[in-house]
C-alpha cells in the first residue's frame, strides 16, 4: 500500500478525481482553522490499492451564510458590512475601481460614475460605522460611529416617494451620495419594520461578519455557532477551569 497527501486547492471537483478512485467520506475529518475556512481530510482508495490523503479547504461561513440572510433589502446592508472578512483581511471594496464595481452590482451606482478617492474613504468610514452599529449587544454605540453616519447622512438627502399603494424613501442626490443614501433609507426602513435589531454583527472580536439572526427570543450571537460559537465558549470554559484552579 502506498499513501500520499495532496494538497489541492479550491475549486475541486469531484469530475477531477482519478477515474479509478473512490471516495470514502466515512473518513472525512474537518479541521476548522478559521472562522471561514476549515479542512477537509479525505481518504481516497484506488483500484491500485493506494490511498490519496486529500485536503479541501471549505468556506464554513459561505455555506452558512444561506441560512441567515437577512429579508429583502437590508441584505444588502449585511452583504455591504460583509464586504470586508477581517479575519482574512479580504476586502472587496480595496480599491475605488472595486468599489465601484460593487455598487454597480447591486444596482447602487450607475456603471458610468466615477468615484473620487474621498468618496472611496467615506464609503469605507460608514461601512465600519455600520459594523460597529450593528453590535446589538446592549451596550451604547460609540458617539464618534454615529457622528460618522450623521455627517455622511446629511450629504446624502432622501426624499418621499408617493406611489399609488405606497411611499417610500429614496435619495435625491446622484453617484456615491444616492447610493449611501439609498443604505440609510434601508436601515430607516428596517428600524420602523423591527428587523433592524436583528441584523447583527458576530460577537467574536476577531470576526465581526454580519448575520441575520432568526432566532425567535432575538439571542443569536454568532455568525456561526459551530465556528465562532464554540469558539468562545471553549475559551470561556478555559478561563473558569483557570480560575477554580
Ligand atoms: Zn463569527
Amino acid at each position: 500500500m502506498c499513501q500520499r497527501a495532496l494538497d489541492l486547492a479550491i475549486p475541486w471537483t469531484l469530475a477531477e478525481l482519478p477515474q479509478t478512485a473512490a471516495i470514502t467520506f466515512k473518513n472525512t475529518t474537518p479541521v476548522i482553522l478559521t472562522c471561514q475556512v476549515a479542512l477537509m481530510v479525505i481518504k481516497i482508495k484506488t483500484t491500485s490499492d493506494c490511498v490519496m490523503m486529500v485536503t479541501m479547504a471549505m468556506n464554513l461561513r459561505g455555506l452558512e451564510l444561506g441560512s441567515k440572510p437577512a429579508p429583502g433589502d437590508l441584505a444588502l446592508i449585511q452583504g455591504f458590512v460583509n464586504t470586508a472578512d477581517l479575519e482574512s483581511d479580504r476586502d472587496d471594496l480595496v480599491t475605488p475601481s472595486s468599489l465601484q464595481a460593487w455598487f454597480v452590482r447591486y444596482n447602487l451606482l450607475k456603471p458610468e460614475a466615477s468615484i473620487s478617492d474621498a468618496e472611496h474613504r467615506t464609503v469605507l468610514e460608514v461601512r465600519e460605522a455600520f459594523r460597529a452599529l450593528l453590535d446589538h449587544y446592549g451596550q451604547a454605540v460609540n458617539g464618534g460611529v454615529l457622528a460618522t453616519l450623521q455627517r455622511v447622512s446629511g450629504q446624502s438627502p432622501l426624499v418621499v416617494v408617493f406611489h399609488s399603494a405606497a411611499s417610500a424613501l429614496e435619495p435625491t442626490a446622484p453617484g456615491i451620495a444616492g447610493a449611501l443614501g439609498r443604505l440609510f433609507a434601508i436601515a430607516y426602513t428596517a428600524t420602523v419594520e423591527g428587523t433592524w435589531q436583528r441584523l447583527k454583527v458576530c460577537q467574536n472580536e476577531t470576526c465581526r461578519w454580519a448575520f441575520y439572526d432568526h432566532s425567535k427570543n432575538r439571542s443569536g450571537n454568532w455568525c456561526t455557532m459551530a465556528v465562532c460559537g464554540s469558539r468562545l465558549k471553549a475559551r470561556a470554559y478555559r478561563q473558569r477551569r483557570a480560575a477554580t484552579g
